[in-house]
Protein backbone atom coordinates (compact mmCIF):
# COMPACT_ATOMS: atom_id res chain seq x y z
CA UNK A 1 0.00 0.00 0.00
CA UNK A 2 2.45 2.18 1.02
CA UNK A 3 4.72 1.57 -1.71
CA UNK A 4 2.12 2.16 -4.22
CA UNK A 5 0.73 5.17 -2.46
CA UNK A 6 4.78 6.83 -3.72
CA UNK A 7 4.96 5.35 -7.01
CA UNK A 8 1.25 7.70 -7.15
CA UNK A 9 3.12 10.16 -5.94
CA UNK A 10 6.29 10.01 -8.26
CA UNK A 11 4.20 9.29 -11.27
CA UNK A 12 2.19 12.72 -10.06
CA UNK A 13 5.10 14.63 -9.78
CA UNK A 14 6.72 13.48 -12.79
CA UNK A 15 3.64 14.62 -14.84
CA UNK A 16 3.57 18.02 -12.92
CA UNK A 17 7.70 18.32 -13.91
CA UNK A 18 7.52 16.90 -17.70
CA UNK A 19 3.71 17.64 -19.11
CA UNK A 20 1.67 20.61 -19.85
CA UNK A 21 -0.45 21.86 -17.25
CA UNK A 22 -3.28 21.21 -19.63
CA UNK A 23 -3.10 17.66 -18.70
CA UNK A 24 -5.82 17.00 -16.16
CA UNK A 25 -5.79 13.90 -13.85
CA UNK A 26 -9.30 11.95 -12.70
CA UNK A 27 -10.10 11.29 -8.79
CA UNK A 28 -8.14 12.99 -5.44
CA UNK A 29 -6.31 9.78 -5.69
CA UNK A 30 -5.48 9.10 -9.19
CA UNK A 31 -5.64 5.51 -10.77
CA UNK A 32 -2.59 4.31 -12.38
CA UNK A 33 -3.70 1.13 -14.88
CA UNK A 34 -1.32 -0.74 -16.46
CA UNK A 35 -3.30 -3.55 -18.30
CA UNK A 36 -7.11 -4.13 -19.59
CA UNK A 37 -8.65 -7.09 -20.51
CA UNK A 38 -12.84 -6.44 -22.00
CA UNK A 39 -14.35 -4.16 -19.46
CA UNK A 40 -11.72 -4.70 -16.79
CA UNK A 41 -8.96 -2.19 -16.26
CA UNK A 42 -6.33 -3.18 -13.67
CA UNK A 43 -4.34 -1.23 -11.56
CA UNK A 44 -0.64 -1.55 -10.58
CA UNK A 45 -1.76 -3.36 -7.71
CA UNK A 46 -3.47 -6.02 -9.71
CA UNK A 47 -6.67 -4.73 -8.67
CA UNK A 48 -9.39 -5.09 -10.73
CA UNK A 49 -12.06 -2.52 -11.74
CA UNK A 50 -15.08 -1.79 -14.14
CA UNK A 51 -14.61 0.63 -16.72
CA UNK A 52 -17.51 2.60 -17.16
CA UNK A 53 -16.21 5.01 -19.31
CA UNK A 54 -14.45 4.15 -22.05
CA UNK A 55 -16.53 3.65 -25.17
CA UNK A 56 -13.35 4.52 -27.09
CA UNK A 57 -12.04 0.42 -26.44
CA UNK A 58 -15.72 -0.15 -27.58
CA UNK A 59 -15.47 -3.76 -28.25
CA UNK A 60 -13.34 -4.23 -24.95
CA UNK A 61 -9.68 -3.58 -24.44
CA UNK A 62 -7.04 -4.97 -26.18
CA UNK A 63 -9.63 -6.77 -28.17
CA UNK A 64 -8.50 -9.94 -29.77
CA UNK A 65 -9.24 -8.87 -33.04
CA UNK A 66 -8.01 -5.67 -33.00
CA UNK A 67 -4.76 -6.62 -31.50
CA UNK A 68 -4.33 -9.71 -34.39
CA UNK A 69 -5.50 -6.95 -37.35
CA UNK A 70 -3.45 -4.40 -36.08
CA UNK A 71 -0.39 -7.01 -35.55
CA UNK A 72 -0.59 -8.41 -39.11
CA UNK A 73 -0.77 -5.55 -41.27
CA UNK A 74 2.05 -3.53 -39.52
CA UNK A 75 4.26 -6.60 -39.93
CA UNK A 76 3.18 -5.56 -43.95
CA UNK A 77 2.97 -2.21 -44.43
CA UNK A 78 2.36 0.96 -43.18
CA UNK A 79 1.59 4.41 -45.44
CA UNK A 80 -0.57 6.77 -46.59
CA UNK A 81 -3.13 7.30 -48.99
CA UNK A 82 -0.92 8.49 -51.71
CA UNK A 83 -0.65 4.96 -52.78
CA UNK A 84 -3.25 2.85 -53.73
CA UNK A 85 -4.51 0.27 -51.69
CA UNK A 86 -7.59 -2.39 -51.09
CA UNK A 87 -7.87 -1.97 -47.48
CA UNK A 88 -9.51 1.79 -47.32
CA UNK A 89 -11.52 0.97 -50.42
CA UNK A 90 -12.66 -2.15 -48.71
CA UNK A 91 -13.67 -1.08 -45.23
CA UNK A 92 -15.12 2.33 -47.18
CA UNK A 93 -17.42 0.13 -48.76
CA UNK A 94 -18.60 -1.39 -45.93
CA UNK A 95 -18.64 1.74 -43.40
CA UNK A 96 -20.71 3.49 -45.99
CA UNK A 97 -23.08 0.67 -46.04
CA UNK A 98 -24.65 1.77 -42.69
CA UNK A 99 -25.23 4.95 -43.85
CA UNK A 100 -28.83 5.70 -45.75
CA UNK A 101 -28.70 4.17 -49.31
CA UNK A 102 -31.00 6.92 -50.97
CA UNK A 103 -27.70 9.26 -50.87
CA UNK A 104 -24.14 9.21 -52.40
CA UNK A 105 -21.78 9.23 -49.73
CA UNK A 106 -17.79 9.96 -50.35
CA UNK A 107 -15.55 9.68 -46.76
CA UNK A 108 -12.28 10.71 -45.39
CA UNK A 109 -10.19 9.89 -42.95
CA UNK A 110 -8.37 11.31 -40.09
CA UNK A 111 -6.94 10.41 -36.76
CA UNK A 112 -9.51 11.87 -34.10
CA UNK A 113 -12.50 13.57 -34.00
CA UNK A 114 -11.43 16.84 -33.76
CA UNK A 115 -10.22 16.68 -37.30
CA UNK A 116 -13.03 15.29 -38.66
CA UNK A 117 -15.63 17.91 -37.09
CA UNK A 118 -12.64 20.80 -37.94
CA UNK A 119 -12.97 19.69 -41.56
CA UNK A 120 -16.54 18.87 -41.63
CA UNK A 121 -17.40 23.03 -40.42
CA UNK A 122 -14.68 23.79 -43.28
CA UNK A 123 -16.65 21.54 -45.15
CA UNK A 124 -19.88 23.30 -44.23
CA UNK A 125 -18.82 26.54 -44.60
CA UNK A 126 -17.58 25.83 -48.30
CA UNK A 127 -20.83 24.46 -48.92
CA UNK A 128 -22.85 27.38 -47.86
CA UNK A 129 -20.47 30.47 -48.13
CA UNK A 130 -21.53 30.94 -44.39
CA UNK A 131 -19.79 30.96 -41.41
CA UNK A 132 -22.47 30.82 -38.63
CA UNK A 133 -22.42 27.63 -36.60
CA UNK A 134 -25.17 26.86 -34.20
CA UNK A 135 -23.81 23.91 -30.69
CA UNK A 136 -25.60 23.32 -28.10
CA UNK A 137 -25.12 24.84 -24.56
CA UNK A 138 -22.35 22.03 -23.04
CA UNK A 139 -21.20 20.72 -26.58
CA UNK A 140 -17.77 19.88 -27.11
CA UNK A 141 -16.06 18.95 -30.47
CA UNK A 142 -12.59 19.05 -30.46
CA UNK A 143 -9.19 20.47 -29.92
CA UNK A 144 -8.42 22.60 -33.07
CA UNK A 145 -9.65 26.07 -33.13
CA UNK A 146 -12.24 26.16 -35.03
CA UNK A 147 -13.98 23.19 -33.01
CA UNK A 148 -12.59 24.35 -29.69
CA UNK A 149 -14.35 27.56 -30.57
CA UNK A 150 -18.16 25.77 -31.03
CA UNK A 151 -17.19 23.55 -27.93
CA UNK A 152 -18.53 25.56 -24.50
CA UNK A 153 -17.71 22.55 -22.37
CA UNK A 154 -14.18 23.80 -22.60
CA UNK A 155 -15.51 26.20 -19.81
CA UNK A 156 -15.03 30.32 -19.43
CA UNK A 157 -11.19 30.39 -20.52
CA UNK A 158 -12.54 28.66 -24.14
CA UNK A 159 -13.70 32.21 -26.15
CA UNK A 160 -16.61 31.21 -28.45
CA UNK A 161 -16.73 32.75 -32.14
CA UNK A 162 -18.58 35.72 -32.87
CA UNK A 163 -20.02 33.40 -35.97
CA UNK A 164 -21.24 30.83 -33.53
CA UNK A 165 -24.38 31.07 -31.75
CA UNK A 166 -25.23 28.70 -28.77
CA UNK A 167 -28.75 27.06 -27.66
CA UNK A 168 -29.67 25.41 -24.77
CA UNK A 169 -29.65 21.68 -25.00
CA UNK A 170 -33.16 19.65 -24.99
CA UNK A 171 -33.35 18.50 -21.38
CA UNK A 172 -36.95 17.40 -20.77
CA UNK A 173 -35.98 16.56 -17.27
CA UNK A 174 -34.32 20.29 -16.13
CA UNK A 175 -36.81 22.51 -18.60
CA UNK A 176 -39.59 20.07 -17.46
CA UNK A 177 -41.12 20.55 -21.21
CA UNK A 178 -42.81 17.50 -23.01
CA UNK A 179 -42.82 18.20 -26.45
CA UNK A 180 -38.90 19.21 -26.46
CA UNK A 181 -38.70 18.61 -30.38
CA UNK A 182 -40.68 21.94 -31.05
CA UNK A 183 -38.99 23.39 -28.48
CA UNK A 184 -35.49 22.85 -29.11
CA UNK A 185 -35.70 23.47 -33.00
CA UNK A 186 -37.47 27.54 -31.80
CA UNK A 187 -34.11 27.59 -29.71
CA UNK A 188 -32.53 27.01 -32.86
CA UNK A 189 -34.74 29.43 -35.05
CA UNK A 190 -33.76 32.38 -32.45
CA UNK A 191 -30.14 32.05 -33.12
CA UNK A 192 -30.37 31.74 -36.64
CA UNK A 193 -32.61 35.08 -36.66
CA UNK A 194 -29.90 36.32 -34.58
CA UNK A 195 -27.18 35.45 -36.64
CA UNK A 196 -29.35 37.07 -39.51
CA UNK A 197 -29.43 40.29 -37.59
CA UNK A 198 -25.69 40.50 -37.47
CA UNK A 199 -25.37 39.65 -41.02
CA UNK A 200 -24.00 36.43 -40.74
CA UNK A 201 -24.90 33.82 -42.71
CA UNK A 202 -25.97 30.48 -41.35
CA UNK A 203 -23.25 27.29 -42.22
CA UNK A 204 -24.44 24.57 -40.12
CA UNK A 205 -25.62 23.07 -37.06
CA UNK A 206 -23.33 20.63 -35.23
CA UNK A 207 -24.66 18.29 -32.90
CA UNK A 208 -23.90 14.97 -30.66
CA UNK A 209 -27.23 13.40 -30.94
CA UNK A 210 -26.90 12.01 -27.55
CA UNK A 211 -26.21 15.32 -26.54
CA UNK A 212 -23.34 13.44 -24.21
CA UNK A 213 -21.67 16.52 -22.65
CA UNK A 214 -25.11 18.03 -22.49
CA UNK A 215 -25.95 15.69 -19.86
CA UNK A 216 -26.50 12.60 -21.80
CA UNK A 217 -29.99 13.43 -23.16
CA UNK A 218 -31.15 10.68 -26.03
CA UNK A 219 -34.73 11.70 -25.99
CA UNK A 220 -37.41 10.29 -27.56
CA UNK A 221 -36.50 8.87 -31.11
CA UNK A 222 -37.59 11.30 -33.58
CA UNK A 223 -37.63 14.26 -31.50
CA UNK A 224 -34.60 15.65 -33.89
CA UNK A 225 -36.70 16.27 -36.94
CA UNK A 226 -38.43 19.85 -36.30
CA UNK A 227 -34.85 21.05 -35.74
CA UNK A 228 -33.59 19.58 -38.89
CA UNK A 229 -36.60 20.99 -40.48
CA UNK A 230 -35.40 24.50 -39.12
CA UNK A 231 -31.88 24.39 -40.53
CA UNK A 232 -32.74 23.12 -43.56
CA UNK A 233 -35.12 25.64 -44.48
CA UNK A 234 -32.65 28.56 -43.34
CA UNK A 235 -30.12 27.26 -45.81
CA UNK A 236 -28.23 25.57 -43.13
CA UNK A 237 -26.20 21.87 -42.76
CA UNK A 238 -27.01 19.44 -40.45
CA UNK A 239 -23.33 17.71 -39.26
CA UNK A 240 -23.85 15.04 -36.69
CA UNK A 241 -20.97 14.19 -34.28
CA UNK A 242 -21.26 10.53 -33.94
CA UNK A 243 -18.04 10.56 -32.16
CA UNK A 244 -20.35 9.57 -28.77
CA UNK A 245 -23.66 7.32 -29.93
CA UNK A 246 -22.18 5.67 -33.34
CA UNK A 247 -21.12 2.32 -34.01
CA UNK A 248 -23.87 0.92 -32.19
CA UNK A 249 -23.50 1.88 -28.75
CA UNK A 250 -27.27 3.61 -28.87
CA UNK A 251 -28.31 -0.22 -29.64
CA UNK A 252 -31.74 1.26 -31.52
CA UNK A 253 -29.67 1.85 -34.59
CA UNK A 254 -26.03 1.66 -35.85
CA UNK A 255 -26.03 5.99 -35.58
CA UNK A 256 -27.34 8.12 -33.74
CA UNK A 257 -29.16 10.26 -35.77
CA UNK A 258 -30.49 7.06 -37.55
CA UNK A 259 -32.74 6.94 -34.39
CA UNK A 260 -34.24 10.30 -35.29
CA UNK A 261 -34.77 9.33 -38.95
CA UNK A 262 -32.96 12.04 -40.76
CA UNK A 263 -29.90 11.81 -42.64
CA UNK A 264 -27.45 14.77 -41.97
CA UNK A 265 -25.65 16.22 -44.99
CA UNK A 266 -22.52 15.87 -42.55
CA UNK A 267 -21.33 12.97 -40.36
CA UNK A 268 -18.13 12.77 -38.30
CA UNK A 269 -16.71 9.46 -36.86
CA UNK A 270 -14.18 9.24 -33.82
CA UNK A 271 -13.62 7.25 -30.55
CA UNK A 272 -15.14 3.88 -30.98
CA UNK A 273 -13.86 3.58 -34.77
CA UNK A 274 -10.79 1.51 -34.50
CA UNK A 275 -10.73 0.76 -30.64
CA UNK A 276 -8.45 2.33 -29.16
CA UNK A 277 -6.37 3.13 -32.41
CA UNK A 278 -6.79 6.47 -33.52
CA UNK A 279 -8.67 6.39 -36.37
CA UNK A 280 -11.42 8.87 -37.46
CA UNK A 281 -13.45 9.89 -40.48
CA UNK A 282 -15.76 12.14 -42.33
CA UNK A 283 -18.27 10.94 -44.23
CA UNK A 284 -20.94 13.13 -46.29
CA UNK A 285 -23.21 14.02 -49.37
CA UNK A 286 -20.95 13.55 -52.44
CA UNK A 287 -22.34 17.02 -53.19
CA UNK A 288 -21.59 18.41 -50.55
CA UNK A 289 -18.14 17.12 -50.42
CA UNK A 290 -17.47 18.38 -53.82
CA UNK A 291 -17.80 21.92 -52.56
CA UNK A 292 -14.71 21.67 -50.61
CA UNK A 293 -12.45 18.93 -52.30
CA UNK A 294 -12.99 20.39 -55.98
CA UNK A 295 -10.91 23.88 -54.40
CA UNK A 296 -8.62 22.25 -52.34
CA UNK A 297 -6.84 19.19 -51.30
CA UNK A 298 -6.85 17.36 -47.93
CA UNK A 299 -4.24 15.44 -47.17
CA UNK A 300 -4.01 13.69 -43.59
CA UNK A 301 0.03 11.37 -42.62
CA UNK A 302 -1.84 9.15 -40.89
CA UNK A 303 -5.32 9.34 -41.48
CA UNK A 304 -6.42 6.29 -43.75
CA UNK A 305 -3.58 4.10 -43.24
CA UNK A 306 -4.04 0.64 -43.87
CA UNK A 307 -2.83 -0.21 -39.83
CA UNK A 308 -6.11 2.00 -38.77
CA UNK A 309 -8.20 0.37 -41.71
CA UNK A 310 -7.14 -3.22 -40.61
CA UNK A 311 -8.81 -1.71 -36.82
CA UNK A 312 -11.51 -0.16 -37.87
CA UNK A 313 -12.37 -2.90 -40.43
CA UNK A 314 -11.71 -5.61 -37.26
CA UNK A 315 -14.29 -3.31 -35.20
CA UNK A 316 -17.05 -3.22 -37.90
CA UNK A 317 -16.62 -7.15 -38.30
CA UNK A 318 -16.85 -7.62 -34.66
CA UNK A 319 -19.70 -5.55 -34.21
CA UNK A 320 -21.24 -7.71 -36.81
CA UNK A 321 -20.82 -11.17 -35.41
CA UNK A 322 -21.66 -10.51 -31.62
CA UNK A 323 -24.21 -9.16 -32.52
CA UNK A 324 -23.26 -6.41 -30.50
CA UNK A 325 -25.82 -2.97 -31.33
CA UNK A 326 -28.53 -5.49 -29.71
CA UNK A 327 -26.82 -6.48 -27.20
CA UNK A 328 -26.14 -3.14 -26.22
CA UNK A 329 -30.29 -2.37 -26.35
CA UNK A 330 -30.46 -5.02 -24.01
CA UNK A 331 -27.81 -4.94 -21.46
CA UNK A 332 -28.30 -0.83 -21.29
CA UNK A 333 -32.15 -1.99 -20.59
CA UNK A 334 -31.37 -3.99 -18.03
CA UNK A 335 -28.66 -1.44 -16.10
CA UNK A 336 -31.30 1.11 -16.36
CA UNK A 337 -33.99 -0.94 -14.95
CA UNK A 338 -31.47 -2.29 -12.05
CA UNK A 339 -30.03 1.66 -11.46
CA UNK A 340 -33.91 2.71 -11.50
CA UNK A 341 -34.29 0.66 -8.36
CA UNK A 342 -31.53 1.91 -6.47
CA UNK A 343 -32.42 5.49 -7.56
CA UNK A 344 -35.65 4.24 -6.04
CA UNK A 345 -33.82 4.28 -2.84
CA UNK A 346 -32.10 7.59 -2.64
CA UNK A 347 -33.75 10.83 -2.95
CA UNK A 348 -30.61 12.46 -4.54
CA UNK A 349 -31.09 10.35 -7.99
CA UNK A 350 -33.55 12.37 -9.64
CA UNK A 351 -32.88 10.70 -12.68
CA UNK A 352 -32.06 7.80 -15.18
CA UNK A 353 -31.97 7.71 -18.66
CA UNK A 354 -30.38 6.80 -21.67
CA UNK A 355 -30.00 4.46 -24.29
CA UNK A 356 -27.94 1.23 -25.07
CA UNK A 357 -24.99 1.05 -23.24
CA UNK A 358 -24.96 4.78 -22.83
CA UNK A 359 -26.53 6.41 -19.51
CA UNK A 360 -27.11 9.21 -17.59
CA UNK A 361 -27.51 9.33 -13.74
CA UNK A 362 -28.67 12.92 -12.33
CA UNK A 363 -27.87 13.62 -8.40
CA UNK A 364 -30.10 16.58 -7.39
CA UNK A 365 -29.76 18.03 -3.56
CA UNK A 366 -33.36 16.54 -3.10
CA UNK A 367 -36.49 14.80 -4.57
CA UNK A 368 -38.99 18.62 -5.12
CA UNK A 369 -36.08 20.98 -6.88
CA UNK A 370 -34.31 18.99 -9.08
CA UNK A 371 -31.69 21.05 -8.31
CA UNK A 372 -28.38 19.92 -10.04
CA UNK A 373 -25.70 18.37 -7.04
CA UNK A 374 -22.16 18.86 -8.68
CA UNK A 375 -20.59 17.95 -5.09
CA UNK A 376 -22.63 15.51 -4.70
CA UNK A 377 -21.96 13.93 -8.09
CA UNK A 378 -18.16 14.24 -7.45
CA UNK A 379 -18.14 12.47 -4.07
CA UNK A 380 -20.00 9.83 -5.79
CA UNK A 381 -17.46 9.51 -8.44
CA UNK A 382 -14.77 8.93 -6.15
CA UNK A 383 -16.78 6.37 -3.72
CA UNK A 384 -17.31 4.43 -6.88
CA UNK A 385 -13.48 4.59 -7.64
CA UNK A 386 -12.99 2.92 -3.90
CA UNK A 387 -15.60 0.25 -5.37
CA UNK A 388 -13.85 -0.59 -8.14
CA UNK A 389 -15.86 1.31 -10.74
CA UNK A 390 -14.68 3.94 -13.09
CA UNK A 391 -16.79 7.13 -14.26
CA UNK A 392 -17.13 10.33 -14.75
CA UNK A 393 -19.67 13.49 -14.60
CA UNK A 394 -20.84 15.49 -17.92
CA UNK A 395 -23.63 18.09 -18.22
CA UNK A 396 -23.47 21.90 -17.61
CA UNK A 397 -23.73 21.17 -13.69
CA UNK A 398 -21.36 18.44 -13.75
CA UNK A 399 -23.82 16.53 -11.79
CA UNK A 400 -24.72 14.06 -14.28
CA UNK A 401 -22.98 10.36 -13.63
CA UNK A 402 -21.94 9.71 -17.30
CA UNK A 403 -21.95 5.39 -17.55
CA UNK A 404 -20.60 4.48 -21.28
CA UNK A 405 -18.29 1.04 -20.83
CA UNK A 406 -16.95 -1.08 -23.42
CA UNK A 407 -20.15 -2.98 -24.95
CA UNK A 408 -18.37 -5.88 -23.58
CA UNK A 409 -19.58 -4.86 -20.61
CA UNK A 410 -22.38 -7.98 -19.38
CA UNK A 411 -25.95 -8.69 -17.27
CA UNK A 412 -23.40 -10.26 -15.24
CA UNK A 413 -21.52 -7.01 -14.37
CA UNK A 414 -24.82 -5.01 -13.75
CA UNK A 415 -25.20 -6.06 -10.36
CA UNK A 416 -21.59 -5.04 -9.31
CA UNK A 417 -22.36 -1.32 -11.28
CA UNK A 418 -25.60 -1.51 -8.98
CA UNK A 419 -24.67 -2.23 -5.77
CA UNK A 420 -21.40 -0.29 -6.07
CA UNK A 421 -23.64 3.04 -6.80
CA UNK A 422 -26.61 2.34 -4.01
CA UNK A 423 -23.18 2.03 -1.32
CA UNK A 424 -21.56 5.39 -2.90
CA UNK A 425 -24.40 7.15 -3.05
CA UNK A 426 -25.13 6.05 0.70
CA UNK A 427 -21.63 6.97 1.86
CA UNK A 428 -21.41 9.82 0.14
CA UNK A 429 -25.13 11.36 1.32
CA UNK A 430 -23.80 10.14 5.51
CA UNK A 431 -21.29 11.70 4.99
CA UNK A 432 -22.62 14.80 4.29
CA UNK A 433 -24.83 14.52 7.21
CA UNK A 434 -22.39 13.94 9.68
CA UNK A 435 -20.48 17.32 8.01
CA UNK A 436 -23.56 19.05 8.76
CA UNK A 437 -24.47 18.42 11.67
CA UNK A 438 -20.44 18.40 12.93
N1 LIG B 1 -16.89 15.18 -30.56
C1 LIG B 1 -17.37 14.63 -29.44
C2 LIG B 1 -18.86 14.50 -29.27
C3 LIG B 1 -16.50 14.17 -28.47
O1 LIG B 1 -16.98 13.61 -27.36
C4 LIG B 1 -15.10 14.30 -28.66
C5 LIG B 1 -14.08 13.82 -27.64
N2 LIG B 1 -14.50 13.76 -26.34
C6 LIG B 1 -14.65 14.90 -29.84
C7 LIG B 1 -15.57 15.31 -30.78
C8 LIG B 1 -13.18 15.10 -30.11
O2 LIG B 1 -12.56 13.89 -30.38
P1 LIG B 1 -10.98 13.72 -30.19
O3 LIG B 1 -10.67 13.83 -28.73
O4 LIG B 1 -10.71 12.38 -30.77
O5 LIG B 1 -10.32 14.82 -30.98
Amino acid sequence: RDQLAQQTRELTDRRAQLLAGSYRLFYREPVHLVRGQGQYLYDADGRQYLDLYNNVASLGHCHPAVVQAVTEQMQQLNTHTRYLHERILDYTDDLLSTFPAEKDWRAVYMCTGSEANDLALRVAQAHTSGEGVIATAEAYHGTSALTSAVSPALGSGQPIAPTVRLVPAPDTYRTGIADIGTWFANQVQSAIDDLRAHNVRLSALILDPLFSSDGVLPGTPGFLAPVVDVVRRNGGLIIADEVQPGFGRTGERFWGFARHGFVPDLVTLGKPMGNGMPVSGLVGQADVMASFSDRLPYFNTFGGNPVSMAAAQAVLDTIRADNLQEHSLHVGELTRQALRDVAARHEVLGDVRGVGLYTGVELIEDADGRVPDAGLALDVVENLRRQGVLTSTAGPDGNVLKLRPPLAFSSGNVDWLAGALDASVHEAVTNRRARAGS
